[in-house]
């Protein structure tokens, strides 16, 4: 065990440690810090601390969300949908596909389908080029799939392996990277983005055959851990850093964005796909997530269901946790949220009894055993 001055010195290297947190304590040593330097400090799962739970349908496609232009009657429609388990954060990517579309035509007026995250994003870049907007959606923020997000940058559950092709892998690599990017831009309490360390609980050694193993550019400080080097109780643990967007603060900002940079938004469902040619947008953005499955009836499109349950905050906790067997832990300000449940065509909206169980359980066992010598 190191001793007190030891400890003090290396804390003293540690410039990101906050204060009171970090009082040190004769059993802390560097497995209880991030690599940025914050303490790991355990999260307090317990039935009575659940403040509420919900469930969300993740847009699917087997081979891939579609970004395309379509000629439509004297319309030019540009799909942007279909982003599964990764909408949040490719968003701004795949606007930026959509945008460099709309930009080979001649217009400088559009309509965006959809006021959820993909459509927000496509709103605000059009409106960057000059574009004069407006936002068509049948429900808004809170009320979208968005706002159920758990708001990880993250990727994956976008496809199926054995459906990726060349050319959508091109085009998804493409998006990925401009998502990196734009996201950047937006880190701080405004957006509700930051920075956040990642720790993944692997049930098996690594292989490196992982997606953050490809693509480790965008996963800072990825590294595997020895037993030692963390405060789990698990033998495979890799650390990498990430961003973590809130969607109760991000879409809102978004939505004050567009309004200043004036656009208007109109609250209107589309049930057939011929409404679009008597609007007066020349080109149309199709934004409408899972609304795309019957609007412009693709049915490669379907529902992965998801359910998370919120504990009330603790401000000391600011990791993630993906764990085994499908449960995920992220710290937001609006509570901690505990995930969760991937169910394909699964429709219901109606959380289910047995999956809450397993969520709270899982996670109450995992935390029971990490150690968090300030807890002491
Ligand atoms: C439990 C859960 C956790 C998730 N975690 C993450 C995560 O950590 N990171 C991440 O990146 N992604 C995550 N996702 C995925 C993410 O939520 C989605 O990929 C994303 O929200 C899709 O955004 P969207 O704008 O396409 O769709 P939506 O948010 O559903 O917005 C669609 C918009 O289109 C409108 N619309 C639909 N049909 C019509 C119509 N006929 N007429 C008019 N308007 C219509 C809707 O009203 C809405 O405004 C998660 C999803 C779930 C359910």
């Amino acid at each position: 065990m190191p001793s007190r001055r030891a400890f003090l010195q290396s804390a003293a290297a540690l410039p990101l440690l906050s204060r009171c947190a970090t009082m040190p304590s004769a059993a802390a040593s560097a497995r209880n810090y991030s690599p940025s330097g914050l303490p790991l400090r355990r999260v307090m799962v317990a039935d009575e601390r659940v403040i509420r739970t919900v469930a969300g349908l993740r847009p699917f496609r087997p081979k891939g969300f579609v970004v395309k232009a379509q000629p439509f009657g004297d319309k030019l429609v540009i799909h942007n949908y279909g982003h599964g388990g990764g909408g949040i954060t490719l968003s701004w990517g795949t606007a930026h596909l959509a945008m460099e579309l709309a930009m080979e035509s001649r217009h400088k007026r559009c309509a965006v389908l959809g006021c959820g995250a993909v459509g927000l994003a496509t709103a605000r870049l059009m409106q960057d080029r000059g574009w004069d907007v407006t936002i068509y959606a049948k429900d808004l923020p809170p009320n979208t799939t968005s706002n159920i997000a758990g708001g990880q940058w993250s990727p994956t559950s976008v496809y199926d392996d054995e459906e990726l092709t060349p050319a959508f892998k091109a085009q998804f690599e493409s998006a990925m990277r401009h998502a990196y990017r734009y996201y950047q831009n937006l880190v701080g309490p405004r957006y509700g983005v930051r920075w956040i360390s990642n720790y993944t609980i692997q049930p098996q050694a690594p292989d490196g055959q992982a997606f953050t193993d490809e693509y480790v550019a965008m996963y800072p400080q990825h590294r595997d851990l020895k037993p030692n080097e963390h405060p789990f109780d698990a033998q495979y643990v890799r650390h990498y850093s990430t961003m973590l967007i809130e969607p109760a603060v991000y879409l809102p900002a978004m939505m004050e964005d567009f309004y200043t940079a004036g656009g208007t938004i109109n609250v209107r469902e589309f049930h057939h796909q011929n409404e679009l040619l008597s609007m007066d947008e020349p080109v149309i953005f199709n934004c409408t997530g899972l609304g795309a499955r019957e609007l412009f009836a693709d049915r490669e499109l379907m529902p992965i269901k998801g359910q998370l349950s919120f504990i009330l905050p603790q401000r000391e906790v600011d990791y993630i946790i993906l764990g085994n067997r499908g449960l995920y832990m992220f710290p937001r300000s609006d509570g901690i949220l505990l995930g969760g449940t991937f169910e394909r065509n699964e429709w219901s909206l109606t959380p289910d009894p047995v999956a809450t169980r397993r969520i709270i359980d899982g996670h109450r066992a995992f935390f029971a055993t990490m150690d968090d010598p300030w807890a002491k």
